[in-house]
């Protein structure tokens, strides 16, 4: 195996556990990247010689190298990829009682470039990195050897493909089904497949939809953001009034309105109930004017800071919409304010919620501060693992 070098004093982070090498940080004179082909796997020393472990390389990349070994000359092949998974497995076994999760979390699972969700006998993949598409078959076969799956859905429609040199046609294996049902908080969710977003589901959410629902009894609450209604039908569930979902795409919304009426009949039927399929910020200042108030808001958007260089003019788009929220919240009722920005950090979400309350002259209490699950497990030593925030508080 190749060997790769990093310079003088590059070490720390990787010795702290982290998993990423930088093209910055390696010694190009002594291991030009040029020299290896995208993917290739190498031992990484320190300037002095000592062996950190093994990485695969991509000399295309800023990243250049992610660690999947701390030791000397370790391929990552089908047996290490199935030792991992296998790890990863037991703990989803052990935390979940159906088989309905994330099986893998990427670097969160050692597993860098590499997210599989699981629906029962389907897993859906999302492969990032040239390294883990050069291993594509050495996976399927681990999955076989672990699972044995009826399909697979590899996704390969994330911008980060594009980054790393790969295709982004999905690729369907075995009878991959239009939808699937999804069990999660006492409710079963019929999400799509391949016309969903990311990987059909978003599980992240599960422990953040169920501490939002119990707030929600005998209230009308909005869903905003809702993809399929993950936390306007658990509430509906859980004993809510009605409920509002507000998306701006129509098909996710149509399955948010499917999903209530077979969860939340009583809700759904509540004349007060309804969808809105437009931008969320036109629509909660709509909401606003035309004096409707809920007893809950959940404002859960995409990533608006999805690089370091946004995080400005993202965090101004936070406040904007938290402000926007908060002022549609009755009084005593609850905002549920979720962040998947990595870049935005727990306390800057709380501070938005904190700012909208104080220019409205509301005392917030906050009730629930939660993150991604556990199916989604974070490397402490790598702060890239955690993106998930969701702050729950009471506006007086
Ligand atoms: N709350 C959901 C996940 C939300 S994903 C759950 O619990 O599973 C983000 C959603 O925001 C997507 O469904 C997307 O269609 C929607 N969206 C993105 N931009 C939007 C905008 N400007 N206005 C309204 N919805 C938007």
């Amino acid at each position: 195996m190749r060997a790769l070098w990093l310079k003088k004093n590059e070490e720390r982070r990787i010795l702290d556990g982290h998993l990423w090498i930088f093209s910055n940080e390696v010694d190009t004179v002594k291991s030009p990247l040029t020299d290896f082909a995208p993917g290739e796997a190498a031992t990484v020393h320190e300037a002095r010689g000592r062996v950190l472990g093994s990485a695969c390389v991509n000399p295309a990349t800023l990243i250049a190298a992610r660690l999947h070994s701390r030791e000397a000359d370790v391929e990552l092949d089908a047996p290490l990829l199935k030792k991992r998974l296998a790890a990863a497995l037991a703990l989803r076994e052990n935390l979940f009682d159906g088989p309905w999760y994330r099986l893998c979390h990427g670097e969160g699972d050692l597993l860098p470039g590499l997210v599989i969700d699981r629906y029962a006998s389907h897993l859906t993949v999302q492969i990032s990195t040239a390294a883990m598409q050069s291993r594509r078959n050495a996976l399927l076969e681990a999955l076989d050897a672990l699972l044995g799956p009826a399909s697979v859905y590899l996704a390969n429609d994330l911008p980060a493909r594009a980054l790393e040199g790969l295709a982004l046609t999905p690729e369907s294996l075995g009878p991959v089904p239009e939808t699937f049902e999804v069990p999660e908080n006492g409710c079963v969710f019929n999400a799509p497949c391949a016309s969903g977003q990311k990987t059909g589901w978003f599980y992240d959410q599960r422990a953040n939809r169920a501490a939002a629902a119990r707030l929600a009894k005998g209230q009308d609450v909005l869903d905003a953001f809702c993809y399929l209604g993950g936390f306007g039908v658990c509430a509906g569930a859980n004993g809510a009034g009605s409920v509002t979902f507000l998306d701006a795409s129509e098909h996710a919304l149509s399955f948010a309105r499917a999903n209530l009426e077979c969860n939340a009949p009583r809700a759904a039927a509540c004349p007060a109930s309804g969808t809105i399929c437009a931008d969320a910020f036109h629509a909660l200042t709509e909401l606003y004017e035309s004096g409707r108030r809920f007893g809950l808001v959940s404002i859960d958007p995409p990533a608006f800071i999805k690089r370091r260089k946004d995080a400005g003019q993202g965090l101004a788009a936070y406040r904007k919409l938290n402000l926007l929220a908060a002022r549609l919240v009755a009084p005593g009722g609850v905002l549920v304010s979720s962040s998947c920005s990595y870049h935005l950090p727990a306390e800057a979400l709380r501070d938005c919620v904190a700012r909208a309350a104080a220019k409205l002259g509301r005392p917030a209490q906050m009730l629930h501060a939660g993150g991604q699950g556990p199916d989604h497990p974070i490397l402490l030593s790598m702060p890239e693992t955690a993106y998930l925030k969701c702050c729950i508080a009471r506006l007086g």
